[in-house]
């Protein structure tokens, strides 16, 4: 095994090393097909299988209902802002979206394109500190759906439930899909760029409701419209064939860990060894507030920028990597997904009181 440090990266973000190793492998020979895995066809049987394997293994994990569509799209997840609009909201239809964060706010940028849309809560005026409780806003009537981001990757808040409503729901899951179970049935549409709790970038799973792929207005250019690439599926043209693989390995390793419960329980644990460590001193500040906490991206503050700066440096110096925060807010942060080693937190724990006695505030 290569000498690895711990990488709190947000995203790409670490991958089980399994994952890489059979990846390395496949990569110059794809079951020994004499074939590597980046030079085969697509359509080729053994491609195909790795497509149906990887599906198969998503619906199992996230009890997916047979009336849903599992797509594999390019783009990234920034595509989806546009593409939920463009087919669900055809002659300015409403929506309502939760203004929780940098990516949400993008969303909102996009849907406006195409709808009418509604922002009832937002919480940029605390730096997206928060998410909403359920209650503390409306939804407008005549709303075809409710959009939130259930991670706030850059600011570390989390829905610790999901909004309450008989409205259709969407979300933008990038950073916390099967980090914890979901009841699909309350969502029209589940979206996630793959590099932060799935895979390599390249990849885009989309969950989709099957009776949303009649929605999509004809003059919608083909590869924007879900229906092209559920009735092809996901191969109206070439797939990412790598990243689909790499995630397919991240799943078959998430069954091995006990699938999504197993995972949630390390998750929790993970996260709490964290946020202890953050409010067992005032040197420490976590930037959510804590019935917005998220278990994926924890964001936090040292006394003075300057701390902050010394604090990642002597870090990565000792193998914890990526722990600076996202430019739009500073500070830190530590990126704790699933693959993520529960040994790499703990000594992270173990980093931040050493710190904190070898670098005092005078008062
Ligand atoms: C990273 C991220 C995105 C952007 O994903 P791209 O694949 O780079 O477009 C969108 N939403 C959330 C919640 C993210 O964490």
């Amino acid at each position: 095994m290569v000498d690895r440090v711990y990488n709190f990266s947000p995203g790409p973000a670490t991958l089980p090393y399994e994952v890489l190793e059979n990846a390395g492998r496949d990569v110059v020979n794809f079951q020994d097909t004499g074939i590597g895995l980046i030079e085969i066809s697509h359509r080729s049987k053994e491609f195909m299988a790795v497509a149906d394997e990887t599906e198969a293994n998503l619906r199992e994990l996230l009890k997916i209902p047979d009336n849903y569509k599992v797509l594999f799209l390019q783009g990234g997840a920034s595509s989806q802002f546009f593409m939920i609009p463009m087919n669900l909201l055809g002659s300015q239809k409403k929506a309502t979206y939760l203004n929780t964060g940098t990516w949400a706010k993008k969303a909102i940028k996009e849907a406006k394109l195409f709808g009418n849309i509604d922002v009832p809560f937002s919480s940029e005026e605390s730096s997206f500190n928060k998410v909403p409780r359920s209650g503390e806003y409306e939804i407008a009537q005549e709303s075809e759906y409710l959009y939130f981001v259930s991670n706030n990757t850059i600011y570390g808040t989390q829905f610790a439930q999901f909004p309450e409503t008989d409205k259709m729901l969407i979300s933008d899951m990038s950073s916390d899909i099967l980090s914890r179970p979901v009841d699909i049935n309350k969502f029209g549409i589940i979206f996630a760029g793959a590099q932060k709790n799935l895979g390599p970038a390249g990849v885009t799973i989309v969950i989709i409701r099957e009776d949303l792929l009649e929605e999509t207005p004809e003059n919608t250019p083909s590869m924007l419209s879900y229906k092209t690439h559920a009735d092809k599926g996901s191969m109206f043209n070439t797939p990412p064939c790598f990243a689909i693989y790499a995630v397919g390995e991240v799943l078959k390793w998430l069954k091995k860990q006990g699938g999504v419960d197993a995972i949630e329980k390390r998750n929790i644990e993970k996260a709490s060894l964290l946020y202890q460590a953050i409010d067992a001193t005032d040197y420490y500040r976590g930037h959510a507030e804590k019935d917005s906490r998220s278990l994926m991206n924890i964001s936090f503050n040292l006394p003075t920028p300057e701390l902050e700066a010394k604090f990642i440096d002597e870090a990565a110096a000792i193998g914890l990597n990526g722990l600076k925060g996202h430019r739009s807010i500073g500070g830190c942060r530590a990126s704790i997904y699933n693959a993520f080693p529960t040994e790499g937190v703990e000594k992270l724990v173990q980093f931040m009181q050493k710190f904190e006695t070898e670098n005092p505030v005078s008062n």
